[in-house]
């Protein structure tokens, strides 16, 4: 299992951080968790290819986690798709979804399948096993457990408050990736608005007793001066790194899992 961050910002763009995607690599297919706007682009820089995506799980209908669905899914039918995809939406919203897919005059010769899922409930696709938890988020918004097989397990909060209801779906996970779009001087501000500080991330982190913690969904705000979200979670939590995007992330049976950092900065930025 392996987990290539694609958008690791809040919002909106920057140079450095595309807005909200997450691809998780299985043994045979690639579970996208979000879908920002520009996802399929970050992609050509990718150590993956989208065309292996047969499962995208959209957290909540906010722009930045799912303007990138229409364009991407063009894309696949353009590159010869035949392959049915399924994408796992919050209960309620697989009107607004159907309408995204369908924009532009879209026809598609492979199956889309949109299912609705809620807090508690278990999918199982072979041996990929899905489970759903409530995000606080001020609108419909789901955290998701990704299991492949035995000993390998991945929980992606999407935006969300510190929850215990998270907290409970990560327990004992191999990797905990968790809203942290801020430290803690603005952290009273991010709870109003359904967002986590880099130390609350560390605490629920802490609570589930996961084997790492990656923190994404970061302020612009803190470009440049990110070690402070980093250090202020690791003194709660110190198995902890900040996502980048293309950073990878090697999920191994057993811990450490192995972190590759960004080619894309490394390549990219002075
Ligand atoms: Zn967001
Ligand atoms: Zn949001």
């Amino acid at each position: 299992m392996r987990i290539v961050f694609l958008g690791t910002g809040a919002s909106r763009p920057s140079p450095r951080r595309n807005v909200s995607s997450v691809a998780v690599q299985l043994d045979s297919s690639i579970v996208l968790l979000d879908v920002g706007e520009a996802t399929q682009h970050r992609f050509m820089f990718a150590n993956a290819s989208p065309m292996k995506v047969d499962y995208i799980f959209i957290s909540h209908l906010h722009g930045d986690h799912f303007l990138g669905l229409p364009p991407l899914l063009q894309s696949l039918g353009f590159m010869g798709r035949r392959r049915p995809l399924r994408i796992l939406v919050p209960e309620g919203e697989l009107h607004e979804v159907w309408k995204a897919v369908n924009l532009g005059y879209s026809s598609f010769r492979y199956p889309i399948e949109i299912l609705e899922v809620s807090p508690g409930e278990e999918l199982q696709f072979g041996d990929v096993v899905f489970r759903f938890a409530r995000a606080l988020h001020g609108v419909p918004a789901l955290a998701v457990r990704i299991e492949e097989g035995r000993g390998r397990s991945v929980v992606y909060s999407g935006d969300t408050a510190p929850s215990p209801e998270v907290a409970e779906l990560a327990r004992g996970a191999s990797v905990l990736i968790h809203d942290a779009l801020c430290a803690s001087d603005r952290e009273r501000r991010a709870n109003l608005y359904g967002h986590s500080s880099s130390r609350q991330a560390a605490a629920v982190a802490r609570a589930a007793g996961v084997q790492l913690l990656i923190l994404t969904h970061v302020s612009q705000a803190y470009e440049g001066r990110e070690d402070v979200i980093l250090g202020e979670a690791r003194e709660v939590f110190p198995n902890t790194v900040l996502a980048e995007d293309l950073m990878e992330v090697v999920v191994r049976v057993r811990p450490p899992h192995r972190v590759l950092g960004s080619r894309f900065i490394e390549k990219g930025s002075s």
